[in-house]
């Protein structure tokens, strides 16, 4: 907890009950889910913007609540990580994510978020080669997404392990982009493959001076380090032309494709190759 002055983080509140009561019944169902196979995967692309073709697709989990309907990852995923149902669900996400990509065009590759708290199990990347040998996906078309909280706590050893998924010939990508305290430090630390700007610099683009001139800045980076350099959440043609002035490598978001299902992914990728 932080030391506030004013300590907002000791009062009670009200609902606080009801609050904890919530969580601990999503847990409860979250972990059942996972069991009973109630979680899916979709899928969105990634454009390479000087080809215009399909390059990768990352896999985004999707819940649907029996009773609440469809719940955000962004309400579920901090609760497998808090309960450690992250380990199993975290796997059960690469397992479908590369089954999936197994049977796209060679060309394209797959995109699978990994949570900071699945480098607790230091051997992520035997796991991670067994999946790749069970379901048959060349290592180097599978991409891993972390954010920078991975190098907060433990960062050795998770440095060790982000360097034994590199060698199995994975690519890694860092995510949301710009979102955290020391981005742009963490470059030193890791030979990232890839970049990925986060959606909120992008949202206010061409007229927010700020995120241009970030956007840019990280452009440049790529350029000179030979990083491949991708933006998400791009919604409108301003915004993606703005990003094709910066120079960027790839783009994702709604102006393209939706996430979708399996099924439909399939359908896209075989189409675009032809
Ligand atoms: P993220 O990794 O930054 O993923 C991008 C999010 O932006 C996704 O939300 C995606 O659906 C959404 N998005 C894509 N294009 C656009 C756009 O043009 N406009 C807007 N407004 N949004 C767009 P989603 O699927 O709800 O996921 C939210 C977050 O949950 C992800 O953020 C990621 O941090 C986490 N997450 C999702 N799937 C997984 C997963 O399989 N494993 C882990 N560990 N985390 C996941
Ligand atoms: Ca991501
Ligand atoms: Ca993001
Ligand atoms: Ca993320």
């Amino acid at each position: 907890a932080k030391a506030s002055g004013r300590g907002t983080c000791k009062r009670i509140e009200p609902g606080m009950d009801a609050h904890l009561k919530a969580r601990q019944e999503m847990k409860v169902s979250l972990r059942h889910a996972l069991k009973n196979r109630a979680l899916e995967l979709h899928y969105q692309p990634l454009i390479n913007l000087h080809t215009g073709r399909i390059t990768s697709c990352e896999a985004l989990v999707r819940w649907k609540h029996p009773e609440k309907g469809p719940v955000s990852p962004a309400e579920f995923i901090p609760i497998a990580e808090e309960t450690g149902l992250i380990g199993p669900l975290g796997e059960w996400i690469l397992r479908q994510a590369c089954t999936e990509a197994a049977k796209w065009p060679s060309q394209v590759s797959v995109a699978v978020n990994l949570s900071p708290l699945q480098f607790r199990n230091r051997r992520l990347a035997s796991v991670i080669r067994d999946i790749l040998s069970e379901t048959g996906l060349e290592a180097s078309r599978l991409q891993l997404e972390i954010t920078e909280s991975v190098f907060l706590n433990d960062s050795a050893s998770n440095l060790l392990i982000l360097q034994q998924i590199r060698q199995l010939g994975a690519k890694i990508a860092m995510d949301d982009f710009g979102t955290g305290y020391s981005s742009l430090s963490y470059l030193r630390s890791f030979r990232f493959d890839k970049i990925k700007v986060d959606r909120s610099f992008i949202a206010d683009l061409p007229t927010g001076r700020e995120s241009l001139a970030i956007i840019r800045a990280v452009a440049g980076i790529g350029r000179t380090l030979g990083i491949t350099t991708t933006v998400e959440g791009v919604e409108t043609q301003t915004q993606l032309d703005a990003i094709n002035a910066e120079g960027f490598d790839e783009a994702q978001g709604y102006l393209f494709a939706r996430p979708v299902p399996a099924s439909q992914i399939l359908e896209i990728v075989q189409s675009s190759r032809e």
